[in-house]
C-alpha cells in the first residue's frame, strides 16, 4: 500500500517560489530602500505590465479580488438600483464585490459540465434593471468571449469579468480581462499569480473607468485632498507589488505547466470515466490555466466525493472542495435564490466535485500516484490483497 511519506500537497507555493527567492527578496529589499510605499515606482510598473499583458491598456492596482471588483463596477458607473448577473456557482467575494459597489447580484445556474455561468439563463434573466453580466472564469477556464458579447450588445449591457482565477487564460482570440469593459484579478497567494499577501487589480481599456478608479481606490481624491468621489483607501501594496514584478515573467510557463499536469490527469484519468469519476470539460484546450482541476464523483460511481476525500488524504494526497455550499444557500445570502432547487446544477456539482492537487511543478509520477489512488479507492482491492 501506498504511504503517507509520498504524500502530494495540494498547492506547493515553496517550490514555486524557492528557485525565486534571491530575486523576491532583492526586489523587497530595493522597494523598501527607495521608501516609497504607497503607490511607488514597483506599483506602476506593476500595473502597466500586468495591464499589458492582458491585452489593455491600464491597470490600477487595489487591496484585493473584492475589492477590485467593487470598485471596479462603481468605476463603470454601476450602483444601487443596478441588477448585476452573477454566476450562483462561485467563490462567494464575487457577490460580496457586487453587493459593496451598492448593485443587486441576480445569481443564474451553471452548466453541469464545465461548471461555468449557463449564457442562456443568463440571457433570460437580463431585465431593464441590467447594468452588467458578471462573468467568472472559473477554475481558470474562460466564459465564450463571442457568446458574452453577443448577449451584451443584444441587451446593451456591459460586461465585467471576474477573472480572479484566470489570469492570461485564453479563448477564442481573447486573454481574460480584455473582454469587456474591465475585469478584477486577485493576487491571494495561491492564485495562479500570488502575491506574498493579499492584492489585486482591475484592468480595463477605458480611459476614463482608470481615471476614476485611481481616484476611488485613493480617498475619492483625483489630486491630494480634493475628494470628487466617495471613494476609499484600497491599494496595491509596493511591497506585494515589488514581488509580483518578479513572478510576473514566469506566469506563462506556470500557465503551461498546469495545462500539461491538466492533459496527463485527463489522460490517466479516461480509464475511470465508466466508474463515475468524470473530469470538468475543457473548452479552452491549452487557454485553460487550470487554476483548479476538478473532478465530478458522479452518483453513478455508488460511492460518496467525501468518502473519495478521505480515502485519498489516508494515504497523504490532500484534496479540496471549491466550493462546498453554494452561494444562495449559504447563511447570509438566502435572498438571493429560492433555497433549495434554485440552481440544481451548481447544487449537483457543490455536492459532488472533488479538487485535485495542482500546481507548476506536480510532476507526472505524483499524477501517477493521485489516479492510482483513486483507482484503488474506487474499485477497492480483493479481500486477499488487503494488507494486515
Ligand atoms: C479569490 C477570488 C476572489 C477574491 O479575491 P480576494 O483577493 O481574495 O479578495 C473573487 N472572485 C473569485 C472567483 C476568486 O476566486
Amino acid at each position: 500500500m501506498l504511504q503517507s511519506s509520498t504524500s502530494v500537497p495540494f498547492v506547493d507555493l515553496h517550490a514555486l517560489h524557492a528557485p525565486l527567492q534571491e530575486e523576491i527578496q532583492q526586489a523587497v529589499r530595493q522597494a523598501i530602500d527607495r521608501g516609497d510605499f504607497i503607490l511607488g515606482q514597483a506599483v506602476r510598473n506593476f500595473e502597466s505590465d500586468f495591464a499589458r499583458a492582458c491585452g489593455v491598456e491600464h491597470g490600477i492596482g487595489v487591496a484585493c479580488g473584492t475589492d477590485a471588483i467593487a470598485l471596479g463596477l462603481q468605476a463603470c458607473g454601476i450602483g444601487v438600483g443596478d441588477e448585476v448577473i452573477v454566476p450562483a456557482n462561485t467563490f462567494i467575494a464575487t457577490i460580496i464585490g457586487v453587493l459593496h459597489a451598492g448593485a443587486t447580484p441576480v445569481l443564474v445556474d451553471c452548466e453541469a459540465d464545465t461548471a461555468l455561468i449557463d449564457l442562456d439563463a443568463v440571457d433570460r434573466a437580463i431585465t431593464p434593471q441590467t447594468k452588467a453580466i458578471l462573468p467568472v472564469h472559473l477554475y481558470g477556464q474562460m466564459v465564450s468571449p463571442s457568446r458574452l458579447q453577443e448577449i451584451a450588445e443584444r441587451h446593451g449591457v456591459l460586461i465585467f469579468e471576474d477573472a480572479a482565477q484566470a489570469h492570461l487564460a485564453r479563448r477564442e482570440g481573447h486573454t481574460a480581462g480584455s473582454v469587456g469593459i474591465a475585469a478584477a484579478f486577485s493576487f491571494y497567494p495561491s492564485k495562479n499569480l500570488g502575491a506574498a499577501g493579499n492584492g489585486g487589480i482591475v484592468v480595463t481599456r477605458d480611459e476614463n473607468v482608470a481615471e476614476r478608479l485611481r481616484a476611488l481606490r485613493n480617498y475619492g481624491a483625483p489630486q491630494k485632498y480634493v475628494h470628487t468621489y466617495r471613494g476609499t483607501n484600497s491599494r496595491l501594496d509596493s511591497l506585494q507589488a515589488a514581488v509580483l514584478n518578479v513572478k510576473l515573467p514566469h506566469l506563462e510557463t506556470w500557465n503551461r505547466q498546469r495545462n500539461e499536469a491538466a492533459r496527463t490527469y485527463d489522460r490517466l484519468l479516461a480509464p475511470l470515466q465508466n466508474r463515475g469519476i468524470v473530469p470538468l470539460r475543457n473548452e479552452c484546450d491549452l487557454g485553460h490555466v487550470y487554476h483548479l482541476y476538478i473532478v465530478r464523483v458522479d452518483d453513478t460511481a455508488g460511492y460518496d466525493r467525501n468518502v473519495l476525500a478521505r480515502e485519498l488524504g489516508r494515504v497523504g494526497i490532500q484534496t479540496g472542495i471549491h466550493y462546498p455550499i453554494p452561494c444562495h444557500l449559504q447563511p447570509a445570502y438566502r435572498s438571493f435564490g429560492d433555497g433549495e432547487g434554485s440552481f440544481p446544477n451548481t447544487e449537483t456539482l457543490c455536492a459532488c466535485i472533488l479538487s485535485l492537487p495542482m500546481y507548476p511543478s506536480l510532476s507526472e509520477a505524483q499524477i501517477q500516484q493521485v489516479v492510482t489512488s483513486i483507482e484503488a479507492a474506487v474499485c477497492p482491492p480483493l479481500a486477499s490483497e488487503t494488507p494486515a
